[in-house]
């Protein structure tokens, strides 16, 4: 690459990065010493689940997926594996838009559809398909932009500080990881953490679809402007689409901030708080009016 052409992508990327952190209201950065503090952590108080099934850590991930291939093996191997199996069937964009008219009927299923998938560039070069991880019955989804560099080394998402952060977020909403399904808008890493490009995120749109068609989630929540913007098919702020429930294929759909939102600037963490407690309460509701509608049930 020739000087010139490095100045402009850099003068680019500083551009979409300014532009970005002004649509999101940052006026100033915040970098936490630590995640303590990050959100008030209640005393756990279980409340009535759904009649779904809430499995313990593991259940529910099949093992195709729960441990990707490759992870735990030494970086060199798995780089070999990732060169993105070059003896290996290619996906085409038309072969993961026709998801729908061949439906797969698991998760484990949908992992082995698509585990090799390079609908789009990005499939060249990730280390790993970073496909979700959690309950495959949740009633509660969340869905973040793109697998980061530690989701990337993994193949899991949220693993990251960011994941850290939303482990505890659910737990102040008295919910696990391994209660809610957890995923993204993109499977495979953008390189440099860039924003996913819209042919990107058209070409993963079939496996997140039929993700959602899978795990049959009574709540989505959408973590971030990428998220948001994706799900919705809007280009409103993340301040503008939060605090209300949008439907999303008659599904209720939640927006907030991304985790790492909150570990750069200190000012989202009330409007996230409000936004998960809402996302708990309508839960709550959701689960009490199926108790009241199940024959011969008592209602507390
Ligand atoms: S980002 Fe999605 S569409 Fe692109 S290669 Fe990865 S799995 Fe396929």
């Amino acid at each position: 690459m020739n000087t010139q052409a490095s100045l402009s992508d850099l003068i680019r990327q500083t551009v979409e990065a300014v532009r970005q952190e002004e649509e999101q209201g940052i006026e100033s950065l915040y970098l936490p010493a630590g995640l303590d503090g990050a959100l008030p952590l209640p005393e756990r108080t279980r409340s009535a689940r759904s009649g779904r099934p809430a499995q313990p850590a593991g259940a529910g991930r099949p093992a195709g997926y729960a441990q990707p291939a490759g992870a735990g093996r030494p970086a060199g191997a798995r780089r070999a594996d990732q060169a993105n199996q070059p003896n290996q069937p290619v996906q085409s964009v038309q072969s993961a838009q026709s998801a729908q008219s061949a439906q797969v009927t698991s998760l484990e299923a949908l992992y082995a559809k698509y585990h090799r998938c390079t609908a789009c560039a990005l499939g060249f070069t990730r280390k790993h398909f970073v496909f979700g991880t959690g309950n495959e019955h949740a009633d509660v989804m969340f869905v973040g932009e793109a697998p980061g560099a530690q989701e990337d080394e993994q193949g899991q998402p949220f693993v990251g500080q960011a994941g850290k952060l939303l482990t505890r977020i659910l737990n102040a909403i008295d919910f696990t990881r391994d209660e809610v399904y957890i995923t993204n808008i993109l499977k495979c890493r953008p390189p440099n953490n860039r924003d996913p490009m819209p042919e990107e995120v058209d070409a993963c749109d079939a496996i997140l679809k039929e993700q959602i068609r899978l795990v049959r989630p009574r709540l989505i929540c959408a973590l971030g402007r990428v998220a948001a913007q994706a799900l919705l098919k809007e280009n409103s702020s993340i301040r503008a689409l939060r605090g209300r429930f949008h439907d999303y294929h008659g599904i209720k759909l939640l927006v907030t901030y991304h985790p790492s939102g909150l570990l750069r600037n200190a000012a989202y963490k009330r409007p996230t708080w409000e936004d998960v407690q809402m996302l708990r309460k309508e839960y709550d509701r959701i689960v009490q009016s199926d108790v009241q509608a199940t024959p011969g049930a008592e209602v507390s």
